[in-house]
């Protein structure tokens, strides 16, 4: 769930102004930066286009909806200036970011790039049979406390995703940090990362410092980190923090960074180091809570959470919850009391 958080005063932006839907905006030589518009609270997503010989590589599409597919009609009869797409390199599965994968693969009969666990997933939550609908999930998220229309709200969110997503290709190319990627005539790193999504890609251009960082690392916004049914012991909090630090030791201080929402940064350093802050100040909220009292994790979610939340706010903010409660068992920080009811927590 986004929220400002702010240690220090971020430095000036390098460009504090976003292209408008339909425009773009050459952040260097032959990379160009356009946004498309979402219809959520997080209301825009950056899309990048890197040239590539006669045309252009996307990173990210934009959702799968007839607005963006204006967008981008207008982009390849306008500023784009008729110039094809190449291929398309997608950082994650999410709607916002893949959306349009599957009609811009179509449109331009070109392969789409993306790591091996976001291909598979795309592909798996894109056939419909989204295995968050069953039973046990609904009961997995009772156990935790949630009243019975809050699960619901929480299991129906799969049925949302296909409507979202104009799909993908049957076959696909793995991006893998190990193989240098060439686009262009330009090389870049693949880094890969868990905690926002399973295995999120992003790229890496030593030579002309700059970084696609997609949603691993936003300027304003904290990415949503959220344990989910399908893997309820999962650690993703523990994941990020990881991803966070391998980033920090590989790529430098003052790189462009190009993120999935907002603003470019380049204190990069300075924003992973508030992003892990941040993680350690809910962590202590946590622990706090569950101090004198033994909570189940639906119970400690308003505590993280105080400002008013319909069922579907409070079922994201649940799902971040239990992603700090994860991490604390795992370090040893909380523990489970073992109620019949389900998982009832208090600090070690
Ligand atoms: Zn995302």
């Amino acid at each position: 769930m986004p929220k400002d958080h702010r240690a220090q005063p971020a430095p000036a932006h390098p460009f504090p102004e976003a292209p408008k839907p339909g425009e773009v905006l050459e952040v260097a030589p032959g990379l160009l930066w356009l946004r498309f518009k979402l219809p959520f609270a997080l209301n825009h997503v950056n899309v990048y286009l890197i040239e590539d010989g006669a045309g252009w590589a996307a990173v990210d599409t934009g959702i799968g909806d007839d607005l963006t597919r204006e967008v981008w009609e207008s982009l390849f009869a306008g500023p784009l200036k008729g110039r094809p797409l190449t291929r398309l390199i997608l950082t994650h599965h999410h709607p916002d970011h893949m959306g349009s994968a599957g009609w811009l693969s179509e449109k331009f009969g070109i392969p789409v790039h993306m790591t091996e666990t976001e291909y598979f997933m795309g592909r798996y939550l894109g056939t419909g049979h989204d295995a968050v609908h069953g039973d046990a999930h609904r009961i997995f998220y009772q156990n935790h406390g949630m009243t019975e229309s809050g699960a619901a709200a929480v299991t129906g969110r799969g049925h949302m995703y296909l409507e979202m997503i104009t799909g993908l290709p049957s076959s696909f190319h793995a991006l893998e940090p190990r193989e240098p990627f060439e686009i262009g005539g330009r090389t870049f790193q693949v880094h890969t990362g868990g905690g926002h999504s399973w295995n999120q890609a992003m790229l890496h251009c030593e030579d002309e410092t700059f970084f696609i960082a997609a949603d691993q690392v936003l300027g304003r916004i904290t990415p949503n980190i959220s344990v989910h049914s399908v893997q309820p012991d999962g650690d993703p909090l523990g994941r990020y923090l990881d991803s966070l630090a391998s980033l920090r030791a590989a790529i430098p201080d003052g790189t462009l960074t190009l993120p999935g929402h907002d603003l470019p940064i380049t204190h990069l350093h300075q924003r992973i180091g508030e992003l892990i802050a941040h993680h350690d100040e809910r962590c202590d909220i946590v622990l706090n809570a569950c101090r004198d009292k033994v909570l189940s994790c639906a119970e400690i979610t308003p505590i993280l959470f105080t400002r008013q939340m319909d069922e579907h706010m409070f079922s994201f903010a649940f799902s971040e919850t239990l992603a700090h409660v994860n991490r604390l068992l795992r370090e040893g920080r909380l523990v489970d009391v073992g109620e019949p009811d389900g998982p009832r927590f208090r600090s070690a």
